[in-house]
């Protein structure tokens, strides 16, 4: 049997209790809207919102999907609350965000796979608050362009979505999902809006190498992908697909120098990383670029 490699020192945080932070979890209880940060109870959360970055996921809590990596409850949803774009907007009033980032479960069982909902809650949020940067993570729409230009339409300052991993490993990691197809979510993006920022995510320790990782970097510079961000995978659950192995922080900064020669406007890279993650800066940087 295999002795399971133990979770190495810089992947352990400790807890401080930043005056903002305190301030803000203060706001947000009693609140029937949840934050993706506090529900999949991310490590980043003190400095995510003490820099006053938060995502929110939309269109309930179970998904049409069932990714190996993802923690999200998989079957049939059934709400669609109508209120959300509103809350949210509200929510980000209240906390006060310099920057939102709107995520949502895949809902393959809508018309549109949700990208209405989404569209109106960037046009609630910029109404509300037009100072914060919005940035959508959006789910593949089944490849259609049609639904991401509805997204886009809506005008969101940063539009993600996730390659979470390379090519050969895809279709194990994300079933549903497909490599080619996601890359052409990112590359419909920039011909629908021209000049639009797009950013993508890889995770590590999911079984690839270093070349591939190099690999599906290159594929996402020739989707014109502008940021990336690569954090390390770590399992949910025992049903989740079990870690590889845990990339070093020297390695991560080998990644980002290799992300930067490839041409990325911005590469996020460390094990803590996810694709919100310093979200506020990575988009600033993009913009300058
Ligand atoms: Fe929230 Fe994303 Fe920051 Fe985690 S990295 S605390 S999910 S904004
Ligand atoms: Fe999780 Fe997204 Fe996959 Fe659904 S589509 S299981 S929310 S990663």
């Amino acid at each position: 049997s295999q002795t399971r490699e133990r979770k190495p020192e810089w992947l352990k945080i400790s807890l401080n209790t930043r005056d903002n932070f305190q301030e803000i979890r203060g706001m947000m209880r009693d609140r029937k809207l949840h934050t993706v940060c506090e529900e999949a109870r991310c490590p980043n959360i003190f400095e995510c919102w003490s820099q006053r970055t938060a995502t929110f996921m939309i269109l309930g809590k179970i998904c049409t999907r069932a990714c190996r990596f993802c923690a999200v409850t998989s079957g049939l949803p059934t709400e669609l609350d109508l209120e959300e774009p509103q809350q949210v907007a509200q929510s980000v009033k209240e906390m006060g965000l310099n920057h939102v980032v709107i995520t949502s479960v895949a809902r393959d069982d809508l018309n549109d796979h949700g990208a209405s909902m989404f569209a109106a809650t960037i046009r609630a949020v910029r109404e509300s608050n037009p100072l914060t940067n919005v940035e959508v993570l959006v789910p593949d729409f089944g490849g259609a362009a049609e639904r991401l230009a509805v997204v886009l339409e809506a005008g969101p300052d940063v539009l993600n979505h996730n390659l979470e991993t390379v090519s050969r490993l895809s279709d194990k990691v994300r079933a549903k999902a497909k490599y080619d197809r996601s890359l052409s979510v990112l590359r419909q993006a920039k011909a629908l809006r021209p000049g639009q920022v797009t950013k993508s995510g890889l995770m590590v320790g999911l079984g690839e190498t270093k070349e591939e990782l190099i690999e599906a970097m290159t594929d996402l510079r020739a989707a014109g992908c502008d940021i990336v961000t690569i954090g390390q995978y770590l399992q949910p659950s025992l049903k989740h697909m079990e870690v590889s192995r845990y990339y070093h922080p020297s390695e991560f900064a080998e990644l980002k120098e290799a992300g930067k020669a490839l041409g990325f406007a911005h590469v996020e890279a460390g094990p803590l990383v996810r694709s919100s993650y310093h979200a506020l800066e990575q988009a600033e940087h993009a913009k300058a670029a």
